[in-house]
């Protein structure tokens, strides 16, 4: 750009990002910058450009010049998929890298997914075993080319090989892929070696192939996501919005969540849930694999049951053979496992459910106020387990580590903590965690060196919306709702249906909902029977649904359950905790409806459905009571359910369709709290809302929660770049400890 602007100076990478030195008229200066605005490369992201004038001469001409080390704020990129360019390339039959499935250039290719350490170059990459070819190399130097310093560059000449493992031996290159082509054809189950992580694949209109997936993956019920050449693919199946394609085009290439609409798929995929997600090819492997295909492929994570994705050449040989007759693979490894991301249009916006592939770890600037804190790190949650790492204003999320209960999970976490404190040269001065005494990263932590801060989990939750929208340190008070499953809270009950008045320094509890017993505790998470018991006998009992509703299918289950046992367990409370759980109220009521009655297959299986449910019902459905009451002698005040039971068996007795019972139901959560906030708000003089929590990952009872507040004069603040799960928590954590650190601090004279 300085040369086709006729511009003298250099360019170099520093400590702080990436500085240019310019000499020239201003006009030829002014047209530079926007030039660079306009059009910038591909990964770049621009946060800010700074103008200064310089008193000194420059030579003339243009160079790019080394980089400075120093201090390691050198940023590691996400992983990005395949560009325009290098797509193109490997299908031209001219192209010196014509079908090569392991290219990329400084648009595209691995990056966290290869990286051992720092500073980024090849050496401390798994390309390091493949040392450049003359071509290569005069490519990587020439800073007119697109490899100009791609360290993972490589060709069929130098570059690692492609080979279809299967039971008759290897296959190499072009013969790998059109023989996986081949296999997929005839209805078999290939793994495929992703750019973070195997792969498991096969062709998604064979229902039979499919419905072996899932039988194989020992995977009841979860979805699996989906692969497409083209976006014209996607849309013979799924409404796809511009937005929505852009999405899918961009580097990040994400699997989008999209609404089912047009020709069908075996029901296998995503049993119930009238979505589908979709992504498109992230690498040039699979380019070249879709290219064998006019219809989608299963593309779910190689791994089985709920361990995780497997990047290991020879654990994925011997697990995954399990499922899998043949294997499509290389020899560059994958250094650190990256899984997909998901992200779901909700109330315009798209929002990062699960953030990893393409957008870790790239920074999120903290908020006014967060300038000069000490460096932190936040250890997570449990469940979506993710870290973080705050350092000069910013804070660095990890990528998805899944389920830390998995030993091989948590393994994978302890691994990337290392990897990431040696990235970043990181040392925290404090180490924030999750104030449940059991979570393994709660454990952890306290192991640890550096002093510990506690945080509660649905306040991290409410710091996490807020540090993600820029909500300054020392702005005023906000409400925050929480709604997810389970946290612990502060009072020997569980929380997870919060009204918190709060800011990053601390919190006071205002409202929840009701809290309602647990009949059976971590069972109770997965059979939702337990949670509708729990709530019938909390609202107008059972006994009078029995006799009033005997004929109704939820109740004649019901009764055929050991209910004396939940009884003594709730009377006594035993192993019968009680909590606000809004995620159980959800679970409830879709027990009521036939959804999941004896169990759910996944976390939030049951709430899915019955928002896909509701989905089918008019939108203008009226929505059930529940009632703001305050709690005897003090204390938060209780947003309780009890009421909407009776109405909702009404209409069960009356015949009203399970959707619009489902509708109703959503309609009167989403009322009850934005009403319940919009009070909150008067009585305490706040006026923004800040949403967080996993049961905001519901589109309907998102959208309409903003809806109703926005129209009541209140700024919403809601989650979309960090997840609104506990995917997102680690992020809270680091801001309420960054505050407390910086409130410690003498005050600057
Ligand atoms: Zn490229
Ligand atoms: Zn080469
Ligand atoms: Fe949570």
């Amino acid at each position: 750009m300085a040369r086709a602007c006729g511009l003298d100076g250099d360019v170099r990478n520093d400590a702080e990002g990436v500085l240019v030195r310019l000499a020239g008229t201003p006009p030829r200066l002014d047209s530079f910058r926007r030039m660079l605005e306009r059009d910038p490369p591909p990964l770049a992201r621009i946060d800010a450009i700074q103008v200064r004038r310089l008193d000194l001469a420059l030579p003339s001409g243009f160079v790019i010049a080394d980089s400075v080390p120093g201090a390691a704020h050198t940023q590691v990129t996400p992983d990005a998929a395949i560009c325009d360019a290098c797509a193109a390339e490997i299908r031209d039959p001219g192209a010196r890298r014509n079908r090569y499935a392991l290219t990329n250039c400084t648009h595209c290719g691995p990056r966290l997914s290869i990286i051992r350490g720092i500073p980024y170059d090849r050496t401390r990459t798994t390309m390091a075993a493949f040392p450049l070819c003359v071509p290569c190399a005069a490519e990587y130097a020439d800073p007119a080319n697109r490899r100009f310093h791609a360290e993972p560059t490589a060709c069929p000449d130098c570059g690692p090989v492609v080979v279809l493992h299967g039971a008759g031996g290897a296959a190499a290159q072009d013969d790998a892929i059109a023989g996986a082509i081949g296999m997929l054809r005839a209805g078999e189950i290939v793994a495929v070696k992703g750019l973070g992580g195997y792969q498991l694949c096969c062709d998604a209109t064979n229902e039979a192939a499919v419905e072996r997936l899932r039988v194989g993956k020992q995977r009841e019920g979860k979805p699996f996501a989906l692969m497409a050449g083209d976006l014209a693919v996607i849309q013979r199946y799924c409404l796809v919005s511009d937005e929505a394609a852009r999405l899918l085009r961009s580097p990040q290439a994400p699997i989008v969540l999209l609404p089912v609409a047009g020709e069908p798929l075996p029901d296998a995929i995503a049993p119930g849930l009238g979505t589908l997600g979709f992504m498109l090819p992230t690498t040039p492997l699979h380019v070249l694999l879709l290219d064998g295909f006019d219809t989608p492929l299963v593309m779910t994570s190689g791994n089985l049951s709920d361990s995780p994705q497997i990047v290991d050449d020879a654990e994925a040989m011997q697990t995954l053979s399990a499922v899998a007759s043949h294997f499509l693979s290389h020899d560059r490894a994958i250094a650190n496992r990256v899984d997909d991301s998901v992200v779901r249009f909700m109330a315009g916006k798209p929002r990062l459910l699960r953030r990893a592939r393409g957008y870790a770890p790239a920074p999120l600037a903290l908020p006014a106020g967060f300038e000069n804190t000490l460096d932190v790190l936040a250890l997570g949650g449990e469940l979506k387990a993710t870290f973080c790492l705050v350092k000069d204003g910013q804070a660095i999320l990890s990528q998805h580590q899944g389920d830390l209960e998995h030993p091989a999970t948590f393994d994978d976490y302890r691994r990337n903590l290392s990897l990431y404190a040696a990235l970043f040269d990181h040392r925290p001065g404090a180490v924030a965690i999750d104030n449940h005494p059991d979570y393994l990263s709660s454990k952890l932590g306290r192991t640890m060196a550096a002093p510990i801060i506690e945080v509660r989990h649905h306040h991290a939750h409410i710091a996490s919306c807020l540090a993600e929208n820029g909500y300054p340190l020392a702005a005023p008070l906000v409400i925050g709702i929480a709604l997810d499953g389970i946290g612990w809270g502060d009072d020997g009950t569980f929380w997870g249906g919060e009204f918190l008045l709060a800011n990053y320094r601390g919190f006071r509890r205002i409202a929840a909902l009701a809290p309602v017993a647990l009949p059976g505790g971590a069972q109770a998470m997965r059979e939702p029977w337990r949670n509708l018991y729990a709530q019938i006998a909390e609202s107008f009992g059972w006994d009078a649904a029995r006799s009033a509703y005997s004929d109704l299918d939820p109740v004649r289950r019901l009764a055929e359950k050991p209910l004396p046992t939940l009884d003594a367990m709730i009377a006594g409370g035993i192993n019968a905790p009680r909590a606000s759980s809004c995620g159980r109220l959800f679970d409830a009521v879709a027990a009521a409806l036939g959804l999941c009655f004896d169990r759910q297959a996944y976390e939030g299986e049951a709430a899915a459905r019955l928002e896909a449910l509701a989905v089918t019902a008019p939108a203008a459905e009226p929505g059930y009571s529940l009632a703001l009451r305050q709690a005897k002698g003090g204390g938060p005040q209780w947003l309780d359910a009890a009421p909407l039971w009776p109405a909702l068996f009404a209409d069960l007795a009356a015949c009203v369709p399970p959707a619009s019972i489902a509708r109703r139901f959503h309609n009167g959560v989403a009322e009850a709290v934005a009403d319940t906030a919009h009070a909150l708000a008067a009585a305490h003089g706040a006026y923004t809302i800040a949403l967080s929590g996993g049961c905001f990952q519901n589109r309907l009872l998102l959208e309409r929660v903003i809806e109703r507040l926005r129209a009541s004069g209140l700024a919403v603040l809601s989650h979309a770049q960090v997840p609104t799960n506990d995917g997102g928590i680690a992020l809270g954590q680091a801001a309420i400890a960054a505050a407390q650190l910086i409130g410690r601090k003498a005050p600057c004279v």
